[in-house]
């Protein structure tokens, strides 16, 4: 049985104090069980975020990690010193990351080895862009990001990593997937790392992200190979993301 795990991804936004507010309301209103939470602020928020989270069932965690472990590496935040200021997710591959600042599968998967070799949680996205969907190519862009990543880190690692699947025409558009074309490369990326190992395909979660919001999430979250959410825009209104949370509990 796969735990829900919903996460809000704050992006390049907030202030001291639009943190504090959002954190406090979003600690006001957290169900009390069946389903796990995490926020990933900006990196000069995460140590006001961990202070303020401490003792909180919510997950804390970075919006990308290094590819190295120190070094001359300007303007990158290593695995352990997330891990030092109390972070226990790192998203990497995000299609921002990917398409604005070019991050290719190979720097994708170096991040992720670093997570995972630091204990952090790396929650990996892949997704197609529109004119791949178009063009038919959804299924081979998504195994080509997933496999560069399992050719380094290995299937095992998937025990201690969360997939979420973001298709870009769905990030912060507000067009999302329906549910079963959503649930259709769940479906498919199931079912790829069940070839090399079945067990680790079934407890791995799999996130849906794009778009979700109050009205679309229990549609989503309702599909059996839907794990809960990564959720960019709509996190940072904490009666949404808590909307959002309630939709992945009940399923
Ligand atoms: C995201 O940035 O991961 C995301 C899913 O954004 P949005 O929910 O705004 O589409």
């Amino acid at each position: 049985m796969r735990q829900p795990l919903v996460v809000g991804n704050w992006k390049m936004n907030g202030t001291r104090e639009s943190v504090r507010e959002l954190l406090d309301d979003i600690l006001a209103g957290l169900p009390e069980r069946g389903v796990e939470v995490g926020v990933c602020p900006p990196y000069v928020f995460i140590p006001q975020a961990a202070a303020q989270l401490a003792g909180s069932s919510v997950l804390l965690g970075a919006q990308n990690v290094a590819d190295q472990d120190q070094g001359a590496c300007t303007g990158e935040v290593s695995a352990a010193m997330l891990k030092e200021f109390g972070c226990a997710l790192a998203i990497v591959g995000h299609s921002e990351r990917r398409l604005l600042y070019g991050e290719t599968d190979a720097l994708v998967a170096a991040r992720y080895q670093k997570a995972i070799e630091h204990g952090l949680c790396p929650i990996l996205c892949v997704g197609e862009t529109l004119e791949q969907r178009e063009t038919g190519q959804t299924f081979q862009v998504v195994a080509q990001q997933l496999d560069a990543v399992l050719g380094r880190a290995g299937i095992d690692s998937l025990t201690r990593a969360v997939i979420a699947y973001e298709p870009v025409w769905a990030i912060g558009t507000g067009r999302t997937a329906t549910p079963e074309q959503a649930q259709e490369v769940h479906d498919y990326i199931r079912q790829r790392l069940a070839a090399q190992d079945k067990d680790v395909a079934a407890q791995v979660r799999i996130l849906y992200g794009g778009s979700v919001n109050a009205e679309n999430a229990s549609g989503l979250f309702a599909m059996p190979d839907i794990d809960g959410g990564l959720i960019g825009g709509a996190s940072l209104k904490a009666e949404v993301f808590l909307a959002i949370v309630q939709a992945a509990r009940k399923c």
